[in-house]
């Protein structure tokens, strides 16, 4: 894998928050740069990205066909996924007495399920490449368990199973797989939670602020360039210590 120049780079979710900032970090390195959406607005190429490096894909992580038709187009466009960011990810936070079947089904096929249907059809291709890299975005809630995000949690964690059983599976190609995880970062999802509890779970954080979308996106670009050939299967905290030791 040549680095820094020209790989083809798909990030989930990459319209906003995290996912926007990953794709803008690629983008900046020069890379090919492919990101879902969902919405009525298509996403814009980051400031100083050529038009024909950057391209917006309709789709919805839980719909099987939207996923194929996505790797079809970004295929068509720049070639064969060599760097997966599977970032899509909702909360739908309450407590295991009040949560429904369907707050637990949308979180865990949003964020787990999602991510193994992408990251399946990423691997696909990158195994006949020799090369990849696959970074999914899971969070410190993971190892914590926030009280009300017992299907979070468990969809973030899962994330991490499967990320080590993957690493496994296709190591031999030179393919790695890791996840990293942020903890308070300032996204749409987080100002959900309101500015008393932002401030609360801030006060918890060791190193005394929030993280930007940037701070993870700086991991999630590490992690998927030739300086991080030798590393799969690992969980990289970007959380400003509020995880350590768990
Ligand atoms: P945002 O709410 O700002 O963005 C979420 C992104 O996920 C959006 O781009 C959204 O797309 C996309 N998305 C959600 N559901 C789907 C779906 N079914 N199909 C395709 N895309 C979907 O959140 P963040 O940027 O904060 O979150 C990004 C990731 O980081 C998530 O996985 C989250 O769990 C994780 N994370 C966030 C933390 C934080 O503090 N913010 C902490 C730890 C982890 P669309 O724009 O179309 O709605």
């Amino acid at each position: 894998m040549t680095d820094p120049a020209g790989r083809v780079v798909l990030v989930t979710g990459g319209a906003r928050g995290i996912g926007a900032a990953c794709a803008a970090w690629f983008c900046a390195g020069g890379h090919r740069v492919a990101v879902t959406f969902r919405g009525d607005d298509v996403p814009a190429p980051p400031p100083g990205t050529p038009g024909e490096r950057f391209l917006a894909v309709r789709c919805d992580v839980t719909d099987p066909a939207q996923v194929e038709a996505a790797y079809r187009s970004v295929e068509e466009h720049f070639g064969p996924v060599e760097v997966l960011v599977a970032n899509a990810g909702i909360t739908r936070d309450t407590l295991v007495v009040r949560m429904s079947e369907e707050a637990w089904h949308d979180v865990l096929e949003t964020n787990l399920t999602g991510a193994f249907r992408v990251a399946k059809r990423a691997v696909a291709k990158m195994l006949r490449l020799h090369r990849g890299r696959i970074v999914f975005v899971s969070s410190v809630g993971a190892f914590v368990g926030l009280p009300g995000q017992a299907n979070y949690a468990a969809s973030k964690a899962g994330l991490v199973g499967m990320a080590r059983a993957l690493a496994r599976e296709v190591a031999s190609r030179q393919i790695t797989v890791n996840v990293v995880a942020p903890g308070v970062v300032e996204t749409d999802m987080t100002a959900a939670l309101g500015p008393a509890r932002v401030g609360e779970l801030v006060a918890m954080v060791p190193l005394g602020r929030s993280a930007t979308p940037e701070d993870v996106a700086a991991a999630v670009g590490f992690l998927a360039s030739d300086a991080a050939a030798y590393i799969t299967g690992a969980v990289v905290p970007v959380d400003g210590g509020l995880g350590m030791g768990l």
